[in-house]
């Protein structure tokens, strides 16, 4: 196994997605006003934040469109690039996801894509012979406990961690995603930035103890958590109140990633993928 690191990554996408109230919005000129240039803005104080830290940063490729600068700064900075999807619903619908891979194939050939994180953590099995059709090379699109690595249909699934309080599970079929069935089985999506935001300090520790067992665990955090959109409770205001699950995306997890930077190695899924397919091959 490669070294145990915390494979961190940045589902880069417009604050709103997180309301899920603009989903069926598909004019992308009134989501990039919708957007108010926080994805612009914000990408240079969470690149500052990540110094030499390298992570795997999944965008919303119409940012792409909206602003070029923005993929050329994550790659400049030594990032690894990935699409989380053209423009955020969910794409778990293979026709739906069909079109969304080949509205990004442009920016995806130009910048040698080769990881997938679908919207939501939710994709279906047929999405995988898709993905790896599009020139993907791997996916992290459900949630599983750390150490789990699969091929799918020409592609591996690199799972969100989450912590099994019970026994592992021997299916990991998709979907795998943050649901009320994945809890009642006993497992944890700890990964996630809603649980992040609940326990932070929890959630630190689950990450060392998983290191010290030699896994490297993958978690996911939004750019609005890190560099808060002006105005961001009062532009929530309404989804708040009528989905209030929807607060721990919300909180402030800054000092969180601080404090991980500060204590743990991260790196890209890519290279941890590379690095397996390396030893793999090995005589
Ligand atoms: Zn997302």
């Amino acid at each position: 196994m490669p070294s145990p690191r915390v494979l961190l990554s940045i589902d880069y996408e417009p604050w709103f997605a997180l309301t899920r109230r603009y989903d069926a919005l598909r004019d992308s000129l009134q989501r990039r006003t919708l957007d108010g240039g926080f994805t612009r803005q914000a990408l240079d104080p969470l690149l500052d934040l990540l110094g030499g830290a390298r992570t795997s940063i999944y965008l919303v490729g119409e940012i792409a469109e909206w602003y070029p600068e923005v993929p050329e700064k994550i790659v400049a900075a030594g990032h690894e690039l990935g699409l989380h999807c053209q423009f955020h619903r969910p794409l778990v619908d293979e026709k739906e996801l069909n079109q969304d891979l080949n509205a990004s194939a442009g920016w995806r050939a130009q910048y040698n894509v080769l990881g997938y994180r679908a919207p939501m953590v939710g994709i279906s099995e047929a999405a995988y012979p898709l993905l790896h059709q599009a020139g993907f090379l791997y996916s992290s699109s459900i949630y599983a406990p750390s150490g789990n690595l699969h091929r799918k249909n020409g592609i591996w699934e690199l799972p969100v961690s989450t912590l099994s309080l019970r026994q592992r599970p021997t299916q990991l079929n998709a979907p795998r995603h943050f649901s009320t069935r994945l809890l009642a089985a006993g497992e944890v999506p700890y990964g996630s930035s809603f649980m992040i935001g609940l326990m932070p300090s929890l959630i630190l520790k689950i990450l060392e103890q998983e290191l010290q067992a030699g896994l490297s665990p993958v978690i996911i955090l939004h750019p609005y958590e890190i560099v808060r959109p002006e105005k961001f409770v009062r532009l929530l205001g309404r989804d708040l109140i009528t989905h209030p699950l929807l607060l721990p995306f919300t909180l402030d997890k800054s000092a969180f990633l601080k404090t991980l930077l500060r204590h743990f190695p991260v790196s890209p899924l890519l290279d941890y993928i590379e690095e397996i397919r390396l030893r793999k091959t090995e005589p």
